[in-house]
């Protein structure tokens, strides 16, 4: 046995947290600093340069040799400089270790390579790094020694988001605003501040690193390209919530421990439905601390994978034919005195705010399907969405049994004058029903569901940043709590008002409410009829960013702007024709140097025994046979391979943007496909030895 842990003593060690700021800041600068957590108030310089010395002295403490401003660049990974702490040295040849406000609250990092969508064309090369202090800092040790980590928003000279933070803070803000009008709308006086609380539930597979290692296309793609299935797969179920195999339990034990020292509340952990697939999910946190988290979160799976002798897929389809992995966005609205917005509640007029609630968010999600479904979109996506796992393309709302009943009822008497399940009808005058808590059962198949006291949006990706759909998230609840609050504030009798306008909201967007199976091809077309939008792929998702409509909305909200929506979807398409390129260069790669070698190598020694054994005056058909069906599919494979040589050179070729990408999803894509299949079949048929890579079973089975 290892030694003991105690969570309560390391939790947040590692944290410049708010106990450590009041127990080393000065009474005055702690409270100036907390006014601009709270509120938002500007921090001036004499105050930064307090913080950034007792930080920095703290972090001395902790054995801290650098800081970093850590920023969230458009390239779906985080990114950081390095700086040490030392100043020029003096006459007697020391240095001294310096920290200034100014270096705590801007960086300027070298942001000419970082994808900014033609934004810089037109804008100076320059960008900043702006400390985001409703973030905590932390020291994150590793190989590198230990570093301060400054989370920071990144924005171009002309104050243009380059990242996916600084549009995460706009929209909290937006929705903060919004949702604090509403409230006062029910007579809510008291809470100061409503905040996004998100919750991610992250997957991943582990695989054994030197099997990883001799894999290209795990090696530079992140997911096999190439793998027949092995003779199980994840049918018998057997694998999920199963017991955590030992080497998997020891590096579940490291993660946490990490975890927990750097302020990160994970909380539960289960191995998953595929063969090597876990999950990891934190205890839900402020919006942007969250998506900080899940980074953390990711970067840590990473590098104690590897200091475990193993790799962490975080790809979103490492394997064909098993499920693939994602993340459950968990999203609530609370105030700083603890109400969850999304609380059914026991009284009834904050049932009748939670039913108001709860119809703006289906209004929301209706009439921005397109934008929900684009923010979960990414190249690994595309093999999950849509492909009859995880949650299909076509976005709908999932309410449960009794809230569906209360729906109905509104939508066809104007009133629901009961809950279902035996609830007894306990309102007043407007006789909205007291909703039971856990009267909602589960459906994974639903793309966004509500659970109890929030929604769940399981479309995110496993490698995403869950920043995107946040951003979406926020914004388009924010709005529709905005044409709510515009219509009641200026009502007269505002109880049979925000009456009228929960059944209006019920009976306009009833449509995207869906109980049943998601997965089901009845679900495709009835959804078709009802006019929902099916958008199968990340090229058709990307146009959704830029309609009018999504346009007018951020604007509104100052969350984007035109220019920055235009150049985030350019960024898009080029980071998606990338990713497909570097797939298909791949697979050239591996099938000209690697599988037709190999092949050709065994077709000879096959085609030397079927000498040897007619020489020897026996029977070769077998043997015989075998080489024919062997040297077809060698046939094939080359076929398809010039084939994918031919497309990819032409797509490389192409200018950058929409129709490059297009070329990429239905030209090359499909011939990748055309390779693979080949490729797999031989797999079955050739003898393993001769086989140049570990299989789909040596992967999954032997972790
Ligand atoms: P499951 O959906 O697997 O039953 P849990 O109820 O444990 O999950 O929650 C999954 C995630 O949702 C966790 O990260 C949890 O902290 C988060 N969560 C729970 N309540 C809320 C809430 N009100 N708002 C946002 N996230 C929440
Ligand atoms: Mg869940």
């Amino acid at each position: 046995m290892g030694e003991l842990l105690n969570v309560a003593d390391i939790f947040g060690e590692d944290v410049f947290n708010d106990k450590v700021m009041q127990e080393r800041l000065p009474k005055k600068i702690y409270k100036d600093l907390k006014k601009t957590i709270e509120e938002g108030k500007e921090l001036d310089l004499a105050t930064a340069d307090v913080i950034a010395h007792e930080m920095k002295e703290w972090a001395i403490e902790k054995g801290a040799t650098h800081y970093t401003h850590w920023f969230q660049p458009l390239t779906g990974v985080t990114a950081e400089k390095h700086d040490s702490f030392i100043s020029a040295p003096m006459e007697n040849g020391k240095v001294l270790m310096s920290f200034s406000g100014k270096e705590l609250i801007k960086g300027e990092p070298d942001a000419s390579s970082f994808p900014s969508g033609g934004l810089r064309a037109t804008f100076e090369a320059r960008g900043y790094t702006a400390w985001d202090c409703t973030s905590p800092a932390f020291v994150r040790h590793d190989a590198a020694g230990a570093t301060l980590c400054i989370p920071t928003a990144f924005c171009s000279y002309t104050g243009e988001a380059l990242d996916q933070k600084t549009p995460l803070l706009r929209s909290m803000e937006a929705i903060g605003a919004q949702s604090l009008r509403l409230i006062r709308l029910f007579g809510n006086t008291t809470s100061k501040k409503v905040t996004p609380s998100v919750g991610p539930e992250q997957e991943y597979f582990l695989v054994d690193a030197e099997k990883f290692k001799q894999r290209k296309d795990l090696i530079y793609t992140g997911r096999t390209l190439f793998g027949a299935m092995p003779p199980k797969g994840q049918e018998l179920d057997d694998h999920y919530f199963g017991t955590i195999r030992q080497r998997i339990a020891g590096f579940m034990k490291d993660v946490n421990e990490q975890l927990w020292r750097v302020g990160v509340s994970s909380k539960t952990q289960h191995n998953e439905v595929a063969p090597a697939q876990h999950e990891l999910a934190p205890i839900y946190a402020k919006a942007n601390v969250a998506v900080d988290h899940n980074h953390l979160v990711m970067q840590t799976l990473k590098r104690v994978a590897c200091q475990h002798g193993m790799k962490c897929l975080l790809h979103e389809k490492p394997f064909a034919g098993v499920n693939g992995s994602g993340k459950h966005n968990n999203w609530s609205l609370t105030t700083d005195d603890g109400k969850n917005l999304l609380d059914p509640g026991r009284t009834p007029h904050e049932n009748i705010q939670f039913l108001l609630v709860l119809t703006c968010v289906l209004k929301a999600v209706d009439e921005h399907a397109d934008l929900l479904r684009e923010s979960a979109s990414d190249p690994g996506n595309d093999h999950r969405l849509g492909a009859n796992e995880a949650p299909p393309a076509i976005i709908s709302v999932f309410l449960g049994e009794q809230l569906e009943d209360v729906l109905e009822q509104l939508i066809s008497t104007g009133e629901a004058t009961h809950s279902l399940k035996g609830g007894k009808l306990e309102t007043g005058v407007r006789t909205l029903p007291d909703l039971a808590k856990d009267a909602t059962d589960r459906n994974r198949t639903s793309p966004f569901a509500f659970t109890g006291n929030k929604f769940e949006f399981r479309m995110v990706g496993s490698r995403d940043s869950i920043a995107g759909p946040n951003v979406v998230l926020n914004t388009i609840v924010a709005e529709a709590f905005a044409e709510a609050c515009d219509v009641l504030e200026s009502a007269e009798d505002f109880g049979k008002a925000v009456h009228d306008l929960i059944k209006k909201y019920a009976v306009e967007h009833y449509r995207i409410v869906f109980n049943g199976n998601g997965y089901s091809d009845e679900w495709i077309e009835e959804a078709a009829r009802r006019g929902l939008p099916n958008i199968r792929s990340m090229v058709e998702a990307i146009p959704a960013l830029t309609t009018d409509k999504t346009v007018e909305m951020f604007e509104k909200f100052k969350v984007f702007t035109k220019t920055e929506l235009e150049s985030r979807a350019e960024i898009k398409y080029e980071n998606y024709a990338k990713a497909i390129n570097i797939e298909a260069r791949t697979m050239i790669d591996m099938a000209s140097k690697q599988f037709i070698p190999a092949v050709i190598k065994y077709t000879k020694e096959l085609a030397d025994t079927v000498i040897a054994v007619k020489e020897a005056g026996a029977d070769a058909t077998v043997q015989a046979g075998l080489l024919g069906e062997i040297s077809g599919l060698l046939m094939k494979t080359k076929q398809a391979l010039s084939e994918l040589i031919r497309l990819t050179e032409q797509a490389a070729a192409m200018e950058e943007g929409e129709e490059q990408a297009r070329f990429y999803h239905f030209d090359v894509v499909p011939s990748m496909e055309a390779l693979r299949a080949p490729v797999d079949r031989l797999e079955m048929i050739v003898d393993k030895e001769a086989w140049p890579m570990p299989s789909y079973g040596d992967l999954m089975f032997e972790v």
